[in-house]
């Protein structure tokens, strides 16, 4: 390998490399429009194109493309490559600053909730500059944002660089009132990405792994993670080169990978980048998951994005670190060492516990799919609850506050009473794993997201309803006569009204949930129950305030993750049938069948055969019963509603009952039936491959 500084974003057109390559001026007005969003002028576009186009050349890249995030949640891209005949039987590598700035990929298939009529099916990408090109497999990605013609968005990326700018421009607001004049917040993002990979032998064999994700059938194994010997285990030699070609492959492509470790269940690790901007963390974190895909096949392993591929051990989420920066590199969730840092403080906490209470929907919402349904609530990840964890001294703090009294120290180190409020204690580490959204020092972590969501999403909202909670605080703030007295009675009265989404008590527990209930919190266990109320008045008013969606954008991305939930569901019903069909009842039944002839030869020649006899019946009764249920989840299937709404809530009340009534006949039955003659790899098989 190359030495680690120099294969650090070889492969990406960053600042280093505009330097160099790109005439000054150029360069300048490059960096202008990067920072401050001004149009590229066409001429600029034309010789920024150029020198892209020659150093990717240069790295090998032949193609290039628009590289987008659309509402399925994984990027797309279309590759054309450079050339261009020259009219006399040769080409010319050519790129023009047109094709930089925009593009037009055929959009009619991709989701749009009915955004684009067929007669106007073009959208367009954008490039977004505030994201670096990058080369990737010989092509030159050129991130983009994606719109339909009509300028409505049609992807990921675009309300998040909105929902950026609003959290930025109250953020700036904010800080002024404390005499500071920054240009700038951002809102930063380390996601920490959870995966496992098994043997590629076994992902063959499994048709559910493949084509839904996770497995369907599988009894457990008797080894799960009860031992606890998996976190933080020393790490498979083969699972090890992989990890080094992962990081490789990623710090090529400027992606500051930094962590690397087992996880809980058997075969889970987890990958921990450095944090960065949350637009090129979010561009990052979809890279990462598809360079995860294709280093493993490398080293002959499948790595399983799903949130729940295997029934009885832990599941994969995505811890979202999130916080916000100013331009001067300030920290506005670090504590700080004076009072007047804490009240500046202690006002971005207040505005971030006001935006988590008010918009728990959103949240909630924003990390539902039909995988994740199987983690959140499950006793190893959040509950479907939103609460957030600060940890006991800062409670503390806060309930003083509240309580107009001097905070107790909690032993650990003093806390004074500054000006305006309480110093705080220095060193938060206390941990709730719990938690669905915990301080942990200087950040906020939000633990509910699935393994393989796009993280836009839920920082669009999360950005958003800080925006919110900012503006209506500032518009208070500003008028102040008295600023110290008008600040401290405001986050008096905030927290005293948002106290009840603080809970520092076990997440897990049965106390909790009816805790919860009577503090009035939200409790959406199923997709199905969160995702209608992306269109509530409320939610419609907050996006609307903050230019991210109008009504008719917001109803059509509720539209299309109903839809894609229901969709996965019968993906899953069908798979499920057609395996039962065609590999378990026929496996279950060509066993009994040997049984039978054994008991008849026994029997012929006069021996008992009473366990034979007893096996044969058990399992010939079994896979009756599996049968039924067979025909139930079959005609569940057929009778799904057309209406994708009514589709969503009978796959959650209706098919996914059906599915596991089958499934537990089926797992069943692998335990009696001879490991021979069953037709998949087991749990133990592929949790605990050589
Ligand atoms: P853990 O939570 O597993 O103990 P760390 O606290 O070290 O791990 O960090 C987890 C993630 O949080 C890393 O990706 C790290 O870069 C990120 N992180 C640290 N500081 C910030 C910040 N200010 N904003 C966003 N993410 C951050
Ligand atoms: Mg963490």
């Amino acid at each position: 390998m190359k030495q680690i500084p120099e294969l650090f974003g070889s492969m990406v057109f960053n600042d280093h490399v505009m330097r160099q390559v790109l005439p000054k001026t150029v360069y300048k007005s490059l960096k202008r429009t990067m920072q401050e969003g001004t149009a590229l002028e066409s001429d600029v576009a034309d010789v920024v194109a150029a020198c892209m186009k020659d150093w990717a050349v240069s790295k090998g890249a032949t193609h290039f493309t628009h590289w987008f995030q659309p509402m399925t949640g994984i990027t797309a891209e279309k590759h054309d490559s450079f050339i261009t005949p020259d009219g006399n039987g040769n080409v010319l590598m050519d790129f023009s600053g047109k094709e930089l700035v925009k593009g037009e990929p055929d959009a009619s298939s991709f989701p749009s909730g009915g955004l684009r009529a067929t007669f106007e099916a073009r959208g367009y990408t954008a490039w977004d500059p505030t994201s670096y090109a990058f080369i990737k497999d010989d092509t030159l990605f050129i991130p983009t944002a994606f719109c339909s013609y009509t300028g409505q968005i049609l992807d990921k990326k675009t309300p998040l660089l909105r929902s950026m700018d609003a959290v930025s421009k109250e953020a700036v607001r904010t800080l002024k009132l404390f005499g500071k004049a920054v240009k700038r917040v951002t809102a930063t993002i380390g996601p920490e990405q959870e995966y496992f990979l098994i043997d590629m032998k076994d992902y063959a064999k499994r048709d559910d792994i493949k084509l839904t994700g996770r497995t369907l059938f599988g009894a457990p194994s008797p080894k799960g993670q009860e031992k606890e010997d998996h976190y933080f285990g020393s790490i498979r030699p083969r699972v090890k080169a992989f990890m080094a070609e992962l990081d490789e492959e990623l710090w090529k492509l400027g992606i500051p990978s930094k962590t690397e470790h087992n996880e809980v269940a058997p075969c889970q690790h987890e990958m921990a980048p450095v944090f960065e901007t949350a637009n090129i963390a979010t561009d990052a974190n979809q890279l990462t998951m598809e360079v995860m895909k294709q280093v493993a096949e490398r080293h002959g392993f499948a790595c399983l994005l799903h949130e729940k591929p295997f029934e009885g051990i832990n599941g994969s989420g995505k811890h979202n670190n999130w916080s916000l920066s100013t331009d001067e590199g300030e920290n506005l969730l670090d504590p700080g060492k004076t009072p007047s840092e804490n009240a500046q403080f202690i006002l971005f906490l207040t505005a971030i516990i006001k935006a988590v209470d008010d918009y728990q929907d959103l949240l909630r919402l924003s990390v539902a799919s039909a995988g994740n349904d199987h983690r959140l609530g499950a006793n190893e990840a959040p509950p479907a609850i939103l609460s957030i964890f600060v940890g006991d001294e800062l409670e503390e703090v806060i309930n003083s506050i509240i309580e107009s009294r001097t905070a107790k120290s909690g032993g650990r180190n003093k806390i004074e009473l500054g000006m305006v409020l309480p110093r705080l204690p220095q060193d938060n580490s206390d941990r709730n794993r719990t938690s669905p959204f915990a301080f942990t020092g200087n950040k906020f972590e939000f633990r509910m997201l699935g393994s393989s969501f796009n993280i836009a999403c839920t920082n669009t909202i999360l950005n958003t309803a800080v925006a919110e909670s900012l503006r209506l605080f500032n518009d208070e703030l500003e008028g102040a006569e008295d600023f110290s007295k008008a600040l401290h009675s405001l986050i008096r009265r905030e927290l005293t009204e948002h106290r009840r989404i603080l809970f520092n008590g076990n997440g897990y527990s049965k106390e909790w949930e009816e805790e919860a209930e009577r503090r009035g919190l939200l409790n959406y266990k199923k997709t199905p129950d969160a995702l209608v109320h992306y269109t509530d008045e409320k939610n419609i008013k907050l996006f609307r305030i903050h230019g991210i969606y109008t009504a008719e954008e917001l109803k059509s991305r509720e539209e299309i993750l109903i839809d894609e939930y229901q969709k996965q569901i019968h993906l899953e019903a069908t798979t499920m049938l057609e395996m039962l069909n065609k590999d378990i009842v026929p496996a279950c039944i060509s066993y009994s069948n040997k049984l039978a002839k054994g008991i008849a030869m026994k029997k012929g020649i006069g021996i008992d055969a009473d366990a034979e006899l007893r096996l044969c019946r058990e399992i010939s009764s079994s896979v009756s019963t599996l049968l039924d249920k067979v025909e139930t989840l079959a005609s569940d299937v057929k009778e799904t509603p057309e209406d994708v709404y009514e589709a969503a809530r009978f796959s959650a009340d209706m098919i996914i009952p059906a599915m596991e009534e089958a499934r537990s006949v089926a797992d069943h039955l692998e335990t009696i039936v001879d490991k021979k003659e069953w037709p998949m790899p087991t749990y133990t098989d592929i949790l605990f491959y050589c």
